[in-house]
């Protein structure tokens, strides 16, 4: 297989090469161009409507179709302070560029998230400021996480002039999208410099600091009138089988992160992924470009219940990967190092808590496959103790919250990922967003 090289990126890598790299300015105008400028006073355009922050799909277009980029970019801003990590990491097939009409002509949609990507570049690549600080209010907030719920709702409440400090445990912002997100599409641009806007904000954010451990949650109490849970999900869950301390057995996560950083981890030939979401097809994915000539992705449903978005499973299909599906693992095979993997056919029964058929193994089809790498990806953990240790209410691991984002103990509010059980980016900026709102509903009330 081979990826598609831009001129620019042929010494870069495989493994880094961005999928989507940047328009210039002559082919950003010509996109623009493009755009029918959908919607009006009374229905927004569906593009808009199909964006979980409500960016201004066709006003920023024409901002950029007149020229103007650095209007387009505030428009952006505006609606979603991580527009430019959006722009690189959104499944925009499912969402604005899904919903653009020229599509239902059977038409290619306009590049969306590409056009976001340029004008967003162009503002941050000049450290434009778009947002005056209003007057100071005396209440101050505490956000756990620096991930996109968390700063998305940092943002927003330092933008009404309250007092916000993040905590944040690692050394460095962005969560998920820091760590995990595949570095084909974000590696660590623009979130810094999107960051950099929130600070100017006034936010001030604490690295290295886990609230529960070195800092109490009572003194979070004390120093803040309410408190925003932006803290994601746990490491990866584990396959519950033999065999998954050998080596060359991984974790997506932890697979991910060490790519991310710069120290790809050496992988054999023969890789298996097991699991079926968009995790495991973008380790699938990442293993292709680390050089492996067979990967294969064992999912114990069928293609149909795969949670995978099909424009990523059609994706990592184009460049070579395998997929077995009503196949689970069952084992792990090898002496120190993993050499074969074990699995057994699996069949559907009757729904289960999901609602889906559940699947079932069907006695007597064990299989073997020999290989040099396996990769988890079966999901996250959830933050159960977490959950207990504060008295939250919660429903299958997840927080529960009202409509205002709040949750049992008033002054606790949550978001994103923690309380969605895993879902994208934009869909935690969205959260964020409408905590900060229902944190001032709550503030104002004294
Ligand atoms: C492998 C992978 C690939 C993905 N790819 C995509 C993609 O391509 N596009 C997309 O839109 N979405 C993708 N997602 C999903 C997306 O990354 C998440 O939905 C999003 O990051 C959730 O944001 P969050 O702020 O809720 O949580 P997180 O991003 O997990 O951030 C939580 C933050 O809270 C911090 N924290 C936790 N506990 C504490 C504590 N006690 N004290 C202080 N800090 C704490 C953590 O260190 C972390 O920084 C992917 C997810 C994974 C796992």
């Amino acid at each position: 297989m081979s990826v598609a090289l831009s001129p620019r990126q042929e010494t870069i890598p495989a493994i880094y090469q961005e999928i989507h790299p940047p328009l210039d300015s002559a082919r950003a105008v010509l996109e623009a161009d493009r755009c029918l400028e959908c919607g009006g006073p009374y229905a927004p355009a569906p593009c808009t409507a199909a964006c979980p922050a409500r960016v201004p799909v066709p006003q920023f277009i024409r901002a950029i179709r007149e020229g103007r980029p650095e209007e387009a970019a505030k428009l952006i801003f505006e609606a979603n302070i991580l527009g430019g990590s959006c722009a690189r990491v959104c499944p925009v097939e499912e969402l604005c560029e899904g919903a653009c009409v020229l599509t239902k002509e059977g038409r290619r949609a306009v590049s969306i998230g590409r056009l976001q990507r340029y004008a967003t570049d162009v503002a941050l690549a000049r450290q434009l400021n778009f947002f005056a600080r209003p007057a100071w209010k005396p209440q101050s907030v505490g956000v756990i996480g620096a991930g996109p719920a968390g700063l998305a709702c940092a943002a927003e409440l330092a933008k009404m002039g309250y007092d916000v400090v993040v905590y944040e445990s690692r050394p460095e912002p962005g969560g998920l999208i820091t760590s995990a997100i595949a570095p084909y599409k974000q590696l660590k641009d623009p979130l810094p410099a999107e960051v950099a806007m929130i600070e100017r904000l006034g936010v001030k954010i604490h690295y290295g600091v886990t609230v529960g451990k070195d800092i109490s949650f009572e003194e979070l109490e004390r120093r803040h009138q309410a408190i925003f849970l932006g803290v994601g999900l746990g490491a990866d869950a584990s396959a519950r089988i033999p065999g998954e301390d050998l080596h060359g057995v991984w974790d997506s996560l932890e697979f991910v992160e060490q790519i991310k950083s710069g120290r790809p981890p050496k992988i054999g030939p023969i890789v298996a992924v097991i699991g079926g979401g968009n995790t495991a097809i973008d380790v699938a994915r990442e293993a292709v470009r680390l050089g492996a000539t067979n990967v294969m992705v064992l999912y114990r449903r069928t293609e149909e219940q795969m949670p995978a978005f099909k424009h990523e499973v059609k994706a990592a299909r184009r460049e070579g990967v395998h997929f077995y599906f009503l196949t689970a693992p069952v084992r792990l095979l090898g002496n120190g190092k993993v050499r074969k993997i074990e699995c057994i056919h699996m069949r559907l029964g009757a729904p289960d808590k999901s609602g889906r058929p559940a699947p079932e193994p069907v006695p007597g089809t064990e299989f073997t496959l020999e290989v040099d790498t396996v990769i988890k990806a079966i999901g996250q953990e959830k933050r159960v103790e977490l959950w207990k240790a504060l008295g939250l209410e919660t429903e299958g691991g997840l927080v529960t919250v009202n409509e205002n984002f709040q949750t049992n103990r008033e002054k606790y509010f949550a978001g994103g990922d923690c309380i969605n059980g895993g879902a994208t980016v934009v869909e935690a900026v969205r959260h964020g967003k409408l905590a900060a709102q229902g944190i001032a509903k709550f503030l104002a009330k004294g």
